[in-house]
């Protein structure tokens, strides 16, 4: 029989969060194991539930949603999000200039598929939500990683940024708030870097799906607010504000400074056009879930159980000998750094497959984030208080063998 291998394009393409490790834990669980898993941020998975508007909103539009819709999305949908870009600042984004996707996932690798030719670069973040390096490798491109300092709160080093743009530099990438290390960026930080980006002619591409998570009285600044004469490319969706992964709502926005990118957005409008439309129904819960009260709001005030839990993980954590961590100001993510000096561990994936054979809970490593060195993990700290606490204890004894 003749053999099929996957095509070349994928070669140099990896998405380490669905990778052996998990394989490993669906093989236990195949076997009656009890997993604690604490490597998806999928939220109704710990039973955060959707508002009950949203879902009332789903059922009564199911008849209304049986067509393809225009190929960015239906008017409700695409008004609403120009709305909530308004009010949060956005320069120069009218109805045109949105496209609603299955989920945010479809636009990364949709955005860059529609801009990168064979050698172009693009900055991307270490450590990173690894589909935007996936996407870049995937359209042919470089990913560049800059260094994002755990010593800073986890803030991208802006003198790094500037070493490493070439004359292939297209654009930079940010997640703001980031998956996986909780951080949400300061407006002077991202003033810096709309001013890089300025002086060496870069689109922004900044993922914000985590805008509405965010805590401690601390606001959210998108990007393309401080960036009117840049092009700039926002990406949000439903998925964890409204408890909704599984509907695949997101969308992409494009504002700012447009006369030069005209080509690229009608690359954007062909690709749009040719998977036809995103989930029409999924797209009609975006009016009520934009304009309805943001009950995610509430979970991350003291109390809530996603502010307790934060607090909870957080100390875990630096309570273990050897580990610590970067108190996460937003999304559900808390990345955890190893000492090396006091633990002898040189491959983070192993140590995450021994972690999960002996002690059963489901970590992600930090390589599989783009991390450099295999000194962090990460945790999705959205199982409740009484779950969490068991990885105090587990952890501490499992590190215990590796104390040099
Ligand atoms: N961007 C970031 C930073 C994420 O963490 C995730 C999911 O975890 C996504 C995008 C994908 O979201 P969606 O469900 O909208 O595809």
């Amino acid at each position: 029989m003749r053999e099929f291998e996957k095509s070349h394009k994928l070669d140099n393409v990896s998405y380490d969060i669905r990778g052996p490790v998990l394989d490993e834990a669906q093989k236990m669980r195949a076997n009656g194991e009890k997993i604690l898993r604490l490597n998806t941020g999928n939220p109704a998975e710990f039973g955060f539930l959707a508002p009950d508007e949203v879902i009332r909103d789903l059922i009564e539009n199911a008849v209304e949603s049986e067509g393809y819709s225009d190929s960015k999305g239906i008017f409700p949908a695409r008004k609403a999000i120009m709305q909530y870009c308004q009010l949060k600042g956005f320069p120069n984004v009218d109805i045109n200039d949105i496209f609603t996707g299955n989920g945010v996932s479809e636009l990364i690798v949709m955005s860059m598929q529609g801009l990168l030719d064979t050698g172009d670069e693009v900055l991307i973040p270490m450590p990173d939500y690894p589909l935007w390096t996936a996407a870049v490798s995937l359209a042919g491109g470089n990913a560049v990683h800059y260094i994002c300092d755990e010593q800073a709160g986890w803030f991208p080093d802006i003198a790094d940024i500037r070493a490493k743009i070439t004359s292939n530099t297209k654009a930079i990438v940010l997640i703001n708030p980031n998956n996986p290390t909780g951080a949400l960026y300061s407006k002077e930080l991202l003033l810096e870097i709309v001013q890089v980006a300025r002086e060496h002619n870069l689109i922004i591409f900044s993922d914000e799906i985590y805008d509405r998570l965010v805590m401690d009285g601390a606001v959210h600044v998108p990007i393309a607010s401080l960036a009117p004469d840049l092009f700039v490319v926002t990406m949000n969706g439903l998925s964890k504000s409204h408890r909704i992964a599984g509907f695949r709502v997101g969308w992409m926005v494009l504002s700012g400074e447009k006369s030069h990118v005209k080509g690229y957005i009608e690359g954007l409008n062909m690709l749009a056009s040719m998977r036809l439309c995103s989930n029409v129904l999924a797209q009609s819960v975006v009016q009520t879930s934009l304009g309805g009260i943001q009950s995610v709001d509430k979970l991350l005030l003291p109390g809530g159980r996603i502010y307790e839990q934060r607090e909870f993980i957080y100390k875990a954590i630096n309570d273990i000998p050897g580990l610590s961590a970067v108190k996460p100001q937003a999304a559900f993510y808390i990345f955890p750094k190893i000492d090396r000096e006091m633990y002898r561990i040189d491959n983070d994936e192993q140590f995450v497959l021994d972690f999960l054979k002996q002690e059963k809970i489901l970590l992600v490593h930090g390589r599989g984030f783009n991390w450099k060195d295999p000194d962090h993990f990460r945790i999705v700290y959205l199982p409740r208080v009484d779950e969490l606490a068991e990885i105090q204890e587990k952890m501490e004894r499992f590190l215990h063998q590796y104390r040099r």
